[in-house]
């Protein structure tokens, strides 16, 4: 990924050729209004830095590398939407045994704890369930809803929230996972979840894709 900054006049070029390449040269400096010659010395650069690539004949074309500018504005438009995982819920009065049972039949690491309705009351991670491990209680009666991180203390996340909002919730709440929700009338349902691996893959998926 480069870093170089591009002139006013290289962005130009970028997005013509990104607009009609593969593109000749003449072609540009047609659309720019300019010659030929005063456009070489941009095409070197844009060329040798790799943003544009050219074959004899065909002309010039995007190689699909991004400025970072440009990966940094598609990344600030990228919403919950899309990128959310399945969540996993559990019922509050289930005992401590049985949601251990659930993170590992479920390969999840956070249960979104919901009462009969079926409403956000409480997280439940995998340490809450340590914790609770080692201590002196009977796992199979002792139920979640007592060792269980609750409402209104969750950090929470909406469908059309900007996922870039969001991998700052994890990181400044320092917790793993963030349960996507939608206002009910007299609760939270929990449509989703959001953890560090779903944001992993977007950014792989930003090196993936070009622009
Ligand atoms: P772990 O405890 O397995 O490292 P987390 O870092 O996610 O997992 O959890 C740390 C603490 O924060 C736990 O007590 C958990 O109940 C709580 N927690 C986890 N997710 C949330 C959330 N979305 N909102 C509020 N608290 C949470």
């Amino acid at each position: 990924m480069s870093t170089i900054e591009l002139s006013n006049r290289q962005e130009k070029i970028m997005q013509i050729v990104k607009d009609f390449g593969p593109i000749t040269g003449e072609s540009i400096a047609e659309k720019l209004c300019l010659t030929r010659a005063t456009l070489r010395p941009d095409l070197a650069i844009l060329t040798m830095t790799g943003f544009l690539d050219a074959r004899p004949r065909v002309g010039y074309f995007h190689t699909g590398k991004n400025s970072n500018h440009l990966l940094a504005e598609k990344l600030k438009k990228m919403v919950v939407e899309g990128y959310e995982s399945t969540p996993v819920l559990i019922n509050e009065n289930v005992s401590v045994y049985d949601a251990i049972v659930t993170v590992f039949s479920e390969d999840v690491g956070t249960l979104f704890v919901t009462d009969s309705n079926s409403h956000l009351v409480g997280v439940l991670s995998r340490k809450d369930l340590l914790r609770a491990s080692i201590g002196q209680q009977k796992l199979s009666t002792l139920p979640i809803n007592i060792i269980m991180t609750r409402m209104p203390n969750i950090t929470t996340c909406q469908k059309n929230d900007l996922l870039i909002d969001v991998a700052k919730k994890l990181i400044n709440a320092q917790i793993d996972a963030i349960p996507v929700i939608e206002e009910a009338a007299n609760g939270i349902k929990v449509v989703g979840r959001i953890t560090k691996t779903n944001i992993t893959r977007v950014f792989v998926e930003l090196t993936e894709n070009d622009g």
